[in-house]
């Protein structure tokens, strides 16, 4: 059969919002990781411990139910209230007077939610250098400015750099503490400056807190205690190592949280059901084990590497951010890296800087420590 002579470059479909993001530099290694035999892999950003039984007996439980068709767009109720119940207990009353909250397919779902409900073309997100990969991309994809205040060295920022990059188009800021890719927790004292002048500004502080349940030096501290119009967003991937269940939320006022169930209903429509009905029994499991185990981990890679690198301070998540030895440029060292069978993240996947690497400690101590052992003897030089 012909279909005429010529056949169109597919490229030509392409929207050109697509052209400003380069497939996730992470895949890449990922890619690299399948080709290797037995990698040191510390490059993985989910956890190694498997989704407790109550959790994957709930939802298969569910499925087994007939539970598999639609729930409601912003989630089944039960989940939803738990989840505000336990909100409640943490954040002052006063940011439960307009406070509403949707379930998402993953914490992602609820960031393309967010920002595609608020961001017109033009307007400016200020987040921070090193970031979480997928926050220039999804700003860049509404036709947005992605401003990133550098952290480097310390990786906390300044409030006062802060504020003067705030122009009339910001809309947004997003806090992501504990933070991928540097582990950093930031101090009280900068989070609240942050959210306070986020308030003072009108702008919309997001916070990203997927990680909040593995702070090591310290208790967990929302900015949302600063600020009662903050959208919180948070998901069971990191907490309960569902990563591939897909179950995310976001709470915040309630006209935006409206707008989001709007979106979501012409987009992912709904989180998958039976992960749902699984999250409502991950409300009651005690993780506090496994958060103990990744203590344990990176005061064992802190305190093996501390002598040879500069690592920061990794208080929460389960990454280290680490400078490249002697000078070296984050990217040759990772080669090498690789070279040698260990994976690890090129910090320019992050930054603007091509300085530093991401070690992520969810991983085996047999891995860590074989990981160990070739970055001791790459910091020889
Ligand atoms: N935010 C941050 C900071 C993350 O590291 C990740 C996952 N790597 C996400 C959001 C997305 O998580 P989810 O699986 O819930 O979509």
């Amino acid at each position: 059969m012909s279909y005429g002579k010529k056949h169109r470059d597919p490229q030509e479909w392409i929207a050109e919002a697509m052209g400003q993001f380069e497939s996730s530099g992470i895949r890449k290694v990922f890619d690299l990781a399948r080709k290797l035999k037995d990698p040191v892999n510390l490059s993985i950003g989910q956890p190694d411990f498997p989704v407790p039984e109550v959790v994957r007996k709930a939802a298969i439980g569910a499925i087994d139910r007939g539970q598999n068709s639609y729930t409601v767009t912003q989630g089944l109720p039960e989940l939803r209230e738990g989840i505000l119940a336990r909100a409640r207990a943490s954040l002052p009353a006063e940011c439960f007077t307009d406070r509403s909250i949707l379930m998402t397919s993953g914490t992602t779902g609820a960031l393309v939610l967010a920002l595609n409900c608020v961001l017109n073309p033009g307007d400016e997100v200020l987040g921070f250098d090193p970031w979480f990969v997928m926050y220039p991309n999804l700003v860049a994809l509404d036709g947005a400015r992605f401003i990133a205040v550098d952290t480097a060295p310390s990786f906390v920022p300044d409030p006062e750099r802060v504020r003067a990059l705030i122009t009339p188009r910001t809309k947004v800021m997003i806090i992501n503490s504990p933070a991928n890719p540097t582990g950093a927790m930031w101090p009280e004292e900068v989070l609240r400056a942050l959210a306070e002048l986020c308030l003072e500004k009108g702008i919309l502080l997001i916070s990203d807190e997927i990680y909040s349940m593995f702070s090591y030096d310290g208790p967990f501290i929302s900015p949302a205690r600063f600020n009662p119009q903050t959208l919180v967003i948070d998901g069971f991937s990191k907490s309960h190592a569902m990563t591939g269940w897909r179950v995310g939320y976001a709470h915040g006022p309630t006209r935006l949280i409206e707008e989001m169930i709007k979106l979501q209903q012409f987009t992912f429509v709904c989180a998958p059901s039976m992960a749902q009905h699984g999250a409502i029994a991950a409300l009651d499991v005690d993780m506090s084990a496994e958060v103990a185990s990744y203590k344990e981990r990176r005061d064992f890679i802190r305190g093996e590497l501390a002598r040879d690198y500069d690592i920061g301070q990794p208080g929460g998540a389960f990454y280290l951010y680490v400078r490249a030895p002697h000078g070296r440029n984050g990217t040759e060292f990772v080669a090498e890296a690789i070279n040698r069978n260990l994976l690890i993240i090129p910090g320019k996947v992050f930054s603007h800087h091509d300085t530093h690497f991401r070690i992520s400690y969810a991983a085996t101590m047999r891995t860590l420590e074989r990981g160990v052992e070739i970055l001791k003897d790459m910091a020889k030089g």
